[in-house]
């Protein structure tokens, strides 16, 4: 691995040993400079109190420090918060964090299990003070390339890829803002742009999140969310061992619906999407999650839904239907909540577990894959609380 010529944010502890004994460190050192970083969230070297001087500034001049910079906070009334996060060359990406304002159960809990790929029931231990249960939603792009027409971050188009250490500074950052009582649960790679087009930084942010020695998340409840990049879902589910939650945006049951959403699916049509998702290699009692964001005259039809059930029909899947968010940028937008509920009625008569998403901190267009930015604002603004 080119340890070099990677930013110390991103470095994994077997890196670090090599470059710090390139230097003649004591072996322990490596994983003390890791635990600064990704354990305590330190990222200044000068803060690294028991690093000896020498190494500090060595560490400082390799560049090492904060990698992003909050700019702003919004809340909404529903307890999301986005935070407007300023990279080191003035680009803006933003981050959500999404807290379940009550105990397990709750719909604002099932929402954000939905939105994590959060299967299994209560598993907290017993006597333990009940904690708020965060997930955050991240960024991988500056923009994304995929172009999907119903999305504010494809409307953008691509700008520039994220290293890992902004991915994964984004749940340093998340982390560090919680608030007493808080408890981060879940990350979900559901912001702005396409996680697998941006795979080695997609795929070291998810070793470093997921690394003991780290922030030391589960897989199981981390979640990548993908437009269908055929090739990349198979090299994830290889990587990974199937161990990361997996989410698909499919959107449309048919390739001629589909593609006029979703130009990747004429390179990557349904049926391969499909042999890709049959092959990847899932954890018993596992999951995949579908997201369908219905858009109103495009894909809202029950008959569509009824090609759905029968598309999906021996996977295991659970079924997030997202009605669109309007986006200034396009007249497309969500369909009426009689025609969201006869939807949903079609999958669920199929036997798939079928949730619709709440539109969680839309007040403050927050709601995870509807990031805001580079003038595709949303329609509806409210004042924010
Ligand atoms: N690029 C990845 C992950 C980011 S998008 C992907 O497409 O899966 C996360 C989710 O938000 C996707 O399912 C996407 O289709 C959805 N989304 C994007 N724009 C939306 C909008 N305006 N309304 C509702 N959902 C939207
Ligand atoms: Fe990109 Fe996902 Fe938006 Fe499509 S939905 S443009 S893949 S971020």
């Amino acid at each position: 691995m080119r340890s070099t010529s990677l930013h110390p944010v991103a470095r994994l502890p077997e890196e670090w040993s090599a470059s710090l004994a390139a230097r003649g460190e004591r072996s322990f050192t490596a994983k003390q400079v890791f635990h600064w970083i990704h354990r305590r969230g330190v990222l200044d070297p000068a803060a690294m109190t028991n690093l000896p001087a020498r190494l500090r500034e060595h560490l400082a001049a390799e560049g090492l420090g904060e990698v992003l910079t909050p700019e702003r906070i919004h809340r909404s009334e529903d307890g999301t918060r986005k935070l407007l996060l300023r990279l080191r060359d003035g680009a803006t990406i933003e981050t959500v964090l999404l807290p379940a304002v009550s105990g397990p159960g709750s719909q604002a809990q099932l929402d954000a299990d939905a939105a994590a790929g959060d299967d299994d029931e209560d598993d907290d231990e017993a006597g333990a003070a009940p904690r708020v249960r965060v997930t955050q939603c991240i960024s991988t792009q500056v923009g994304c390339a995929m172009g999907c027409s119903f999305c504010a971050s494809g409307v953008a188009g691509l700008k520039r890829h994220l290293g890992a250490e902004e991915i994964a500074g984004q749940v340093l950052l998340g982390r560090a803002m919680l608030e007493e009582g808080e408890e981060l649960r879940n990350v979900v790679y559901m912001g702005m742009g396409e996680p697998l087009h941006n795979y080695e930084a997609t795929a070291r942010s998810l070793r470093l999140l997921t690394h003991p020695e780290g922030i030391n998340l589960s897989t199981r409840r981390v979640t990548v969310s993908t437009s269908g990049l055929v090739p990349e879902i198979a090299r994830l589910g290889a990587d990974f061992g199937g161990q990361i939650a997996l989410a698909i945006s499919l959107h449309a049951a048919d390739d001629a619906t589909r593609s006029a959403l979703m130009p990747i699916n004429r390179k990557y049509p349904l049926d391969e999407l499909l042999a890709a998702l049959r092959a990847y290699p899932l954890p018993r009692r596992r999951r995949i999650t579908i997201e369908y964001t219905l858009v109103a005259g495009q894909n809202d039809d029950p008959a569509e839904a009824r090609r759905m059930a029968k598309l999906l029909r021996g996977l295991p899947v659970k079924i997030n239907l997202i009605p669109m968010n309007p986006i200034e940028a396009s007249s497309l937008g969500p369909p009426g909540q009689d025609r969201v509920a006869a939807f949903q009625e079609v999958l669920t008569q199929a036997g798939y577990s079928c949730f619709v998403r709440r539109r969680r901190g839309d007040d403050v267009s927050a709601a995870c894959g509807q990031l805001v930015l580079l003038g595709a604002r949303p329609k509806v603004r409210r004042a924010v609380g």
